[in-house]
């Protein structure tokens, strides 16, 4: 052979070579890391905020699954951090508290995110997550769990929203001044109060998200009928799949998803799988998706973790796990565009809506 003639053969080898390889499918991992280059993937609820305002406080659960390092790690965009406040009286002291937890987290959040701006910045809407997204940074999004804080006064919606509110849990698990709890024993409104139709008003005018997770049956059914924006359940479960009062009913699900919004499946045991905690991983959770995909279709549904809160599944312990379980929806036979979806298109979308709705006042 002629050394022009191995040149040609060695080319011809090169390129066949090349066309075997595109007819080769790639290893999963390589494709959901493709996949995230792609998408926007965020998590609709964490409680990092307590032990970062409290570090002193004693907590029951697990904590130290949330952290920027952690969302880069799992290739987690962005995330909604709750401030937190667990139900108390409804006396003054008790609201003035509420408040002052609240606040105290909010700043906590602030000041995180200063101190840690190489890694990661507040976002307020969601032209900020994707300027993050592009310069490799974590969205921080800010919210609120337990609308307690703001006792009876009206015009605290807007002093939240300026503190960079942009989702707001009507209830946690005890009845307030705005709405019945899914965890109390007396109904007290028989749904929302007459002040807690006022605050789901304030919050479309400002453009902030209404949350389900943890309100009563009627609460969330009138919720989704007195906002003018989709709502969301930022870290709810399937009652058909655990009858528990903080998982959401076929008649709940199919009311959220009618009025355009969400239901942010949750990674905890306790919401998932009746089996003990060692047992319970992302089969249990992808069970959870399926349903509320064939109950109501793949543009209602996403992913809110509760980590901090209770959260973490055996294969998902914490944000640096999260690409397990877009693996685990690749192998479902999901598309890459229901996962677009279902990671946070669907959050983008309902983020815009509540945005131009507000913008109609
Ligand atoms: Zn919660």
């Amino acid at each position: 052979m002629t050394e022009r003639n191995y040149l040609y053969f060695m080319k011809l080898l090169f390129l066949l070579c090349m066309a075997l390889q595109s007819f080769v499918p790639d290893s999963l991992d390589e494709r959901v890391e493709r996949l995230h280059d792609s998408i926007i993937s965020i998590d609709t609820h964490n409680d990092f905020a307590m032990s970062l305002a409290f570090p002193d406080r004693r907590s029951t659960v697990a904590k130290g699954q949330v952290s920027f390092e952690l969302m880069k790690e799992g290739r987690l965009d962005g995330a909604f951090f709750a401030a937190y406040q667990g139900q108390g009286p409804c006396t003054d002291a008790g609201r003035d508290n509420a408040k002052y937890l609240a606040d105290s987290m909010l700043r906590a959040l602030h000041r995180y995110a200063r101190e840690n701006r190489n890694l990661g910045e507040i976002a307020y809407c969601p032209e900020d997550i994707r300027k993050l997204k592009k310069q490799g940074k974590a969205a921080m999004l800010l919210s609120i769990e337990n609308a307690y804080c703001l006792g009876e006064d009206i015009s605290l919606v807007e002093h939240y929203y300026d503190m960079g509110v942009r989702m707001i849990g009507l209830t946690h698990n005890g009845n307030n001044d705005i709405a019945d709890s899914c965890i109390d024993s007396l109904e007290r409104h028989g749904g929302l109060s007459p002040f807690g139709f006022r605050v789901i008003q304030e919050m479309n005018r400002l453009g902030i998200i209404v949350d389900v997770s943890h309100a009563s049956r009627k609460t969330c059914l009138q919720a989704v009928e007195a906002s003018s924006a989709p709502i969301m359940a930022s870290h709810s479960c399937v009652y058909n799949l655990k009858a528990i009062p903080r998982n959401l009913t076929d008649q709940e699900i199919l009311a959220i998803a009618a009025g355009g919004g969400l239901i942010q499946i949750s990674i905890g045991r306790y919401f998932l799988s009746i089996l003990p905690k060692e047992k319970v991983g992302i089969s249990h959770l992808m069970e959870h998706i399926n349903y509320v995909v064939n109950l109501v279709g793949v543009d209602h549904v996403g992913i809110g973790s509760d980590f901090d809160g209770g959260g973490g599944i055996v294969g998902v312990e914490n944000m640096g796990k999260m690409k397990a379980i877009t693996r685990a929806l690749l192998e479902e036979g999901y598309s890459s565009e229901d996962i677009a979806k279902i990671w946070g298109g669907n959050i983008l979308r309902v983020m815009e809506a509540v945005r131009a709705n507000a913008r109609s006042f």
